[in-house]
C-alpha cells in the first residue's frame, strides 16, 4: 500500500466492531481473566495484547501499529509525550560509564535532559556538530552506546547525514536514535536509512490539532524489547481518549502535510524577496547547510522553518510580533494553525558556534490561506522597519 492508503487503513478493523468505521475507545485498569489458566497464559506475553490498563488498551496499540507502518518499524510504542519518548529511549539504551553522542543541534528539552538526568546517572555526553557526518567515527569512544541524530535539527535545520551516521555507529557498536518529528512521519523514515529507534512527538502532526500531548518510539525488531521494558519500568500510559484524537488525527496527515509543505514553501520564497530578511532557513533551499541530503533522504519538506532577520531591535521584533493577526506565538507547532515566534540557537550551542547577525524568529506555516498569510507578513515587516 502506498502510504497516503495506509493512513487511512492501517490500524482500524470495522468487521469486529459493529461495521464502526474508527476503533473504540476503552477505559479501563482492572482487566479480568475466567480462570487461573488464562492468567497465566496471558501473562506468559506480557507486552502482548490487553493484560491490565497500563499496558495499553485496543486504541493505543491501533496507534502503536498505524505510525509503526508508516515509520516501516517492527513495533511502536505510545508514549505521553515526544520528550517522554526521548528520555525513555534514551534510558533504555545508557547506563552509568555509558557514552552518549549528541547533537549540537537537538531539541533543547533533549539537552536538558542529558545534562540533568543522564550526568546525574554517570553516563558521558558529547555534543557533535550537526553536519559531522561520516566524521562522528572520530567521535566514538570504546563506551559510546548511543549516537542521538536530530534531523533537520531544531530551529536551524540543518539534514544531516543519518545513513553515513549509522554507519559509523553500527561499526563501533552503537546504536543510533532518530527524531523524526519535523518530517511528522510522512516525509522521511529514519529506520530506513539506519537508525535503530525513531522517536516523535505524536503532539505535533501527527496529533496535528494542537490540543493533546503524546509521543512515539517507533523500533527495530532487535531494538523493540529495551525500549518497550524501559517503558514500561518508568510506568508510561497514554490515555486511551489522547490515543483516539491522534488516531483521528493522522487519518488526514496525507492532507495536512503537502498542504503545509506547500504553504511553508510559497512563504518562505516570498521572505526570501524581502529586504528585512537576511536569510531564510529551510531545508528545501539551497542555502541551507545540508540540502543535498533532504534532497537525497527525503520525500517532501513540513511547515517548519526559520528567518534570520537583518539587524532590527528587541523592540523593532516585538512591534512585529505583538501585532501579528493570524501568526499566534506560542511553543509546539504541527496543528492547522500558524505560529511565529523569536528563536535564539546561540544560547545553547555548545560543540559549534551559532553566529546570527540580527533576531531569529520560527514560523509554522498553518492551513489558512497562504494569500492573507502573507499579508499578515507584510504588515509584520512593514512594523519591523518603522519601529
Ligand atoms: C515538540 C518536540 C518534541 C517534544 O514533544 P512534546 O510532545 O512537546 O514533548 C521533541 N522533538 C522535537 C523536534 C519537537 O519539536
Amino acid at each position: 500500500m502506498k502510504k497516503d492508503t495506509l493512513i487511512t487503513e492501517v490500524g482500524r478493523d470495522p468487521e469486529k466492531n459493529f461495521g464502526v468505521v474508527n476503533p473504540p475507545v476503552h477505559h479501563a485498569s482492572t482487566i479480568l481473566f475466567p480462570t487461573m489458566a488464562e492468567l497465566e497464559e496471558a501473562y506468559r506475553t506480557p507486552f502482548d495484547g490487553v493484560r491490565y490498563g497500563r499496558r495499553g488498551t485496543p486504541i493505543t496499540f491501533a496507534l502503536e501499529e498505524a505510525v509503526t507502518a508508516l515509520e516501516g518499524g517492527y513495533r511502536g510504542i505510545a508514549m505521553p509525550s515526544g520528550r517522554s519518548a526521548i528520555s525513555t529511549a534514551l534510558l533504555a539504551f545508557l547506563k552509568s560509564g555509558g557514552h552518549l553522542l549528541m547533537v549540537d543541534a537537538a531539541y533543547e528539552p533533549t539537552r536538558e535532559f542529558c545534562e540533568n538526568m543522564l550526568r546525574g546517572f554517570g553516563v558521558e555526553v558529547t555534543y557533535y556538530d550537526p553536519l559531522i557526518g561520516s566524521g562522528i567515527a572520530r567521535l566514538m569512544q570504546p563506551n559510546t552506546k548511543v549516537v542521538y541524530v536530530e534531523s533537520p535539527g531544531s530551529l536551524t535545520f540543518e539534514v544531516q547525514d543519518l545513513p553515513a551516521i549509522a554507519e559509523a555507529a553500527h561499526a563501533a557498536g552503537a546504536i543510533v536514535i532518530a527524531d523524526n518529528t519535523w518530517a511528522g512521519s510522512y516525509y522521511f523514515r529514519p529506520l530506513d536509512h539506519g537508525a535503530d529507534v525513531a522517536v516523535l512527538a505524536g503532539t505535533k502532526y501527527i496529533v496535528g490539532h494542537s490540543d493533546v500531548m503524546l509521543g512515539l518510539a517507533v523500533t527495530t525488531e532487535e531494538t523493540f524489547l529495551a525500549v518497550k521494558q524501559a517503558s514500561h519500568d518508568l510506568g508510561t500510559h497514554v490515555a486511551p481518549d489522547d490515543c483516539y484524537l491522534a488516531l483521528r488525527g493522522l487519518r488526514t496527515l496525507g492532507v495536512r502535510m503537502p498542504r503545509h509543505e506547500e504553504t511553508a514553501l510559497t512563504l518562505a520564497g516570498w521572505l526570501e524577496q524581502r529586504p528585512e530578511v537576511c536569510r531564510v532557513i529551510h531545508p528545501a533551499l539551497p542555502s541551507t547547510p545540508g540540502h543535498e541530503i533532504w534532497k537525497r533522504d527525503f520525500s517532501g519538506s513540513s511547515g517548519l522553518f526559520s528567518v534570520l532577520l537583518n539587524d532590527y531591535s528587541r523592540e523593532a521584533l516585538a512591534a512585529m510580533l505583538d501585532g501579528m493577526r493570524l501568526f499566534s506565538m506560542g511553543y509546539s507547532w504541527g496543528g492547522f494553525e500558524s505560529l511565529m515566534i523569536p528563536v535564539k540557537p546561540e544560547e545553547t550551542r555548545t560543540a559549534t558556534r551559532w553566529a546570527t547577525e540580527g533576531p531569529m524568529v520560527r514560523i509554522h506555516a498553518g492551513l489558512e490561506d497562504p494569500e492573507d498569510l502573507i499579508d499578515d507578513l507584510e504588515k509584520g515587516l512593514a512594523r519591523l522597519s518603522a519601529a
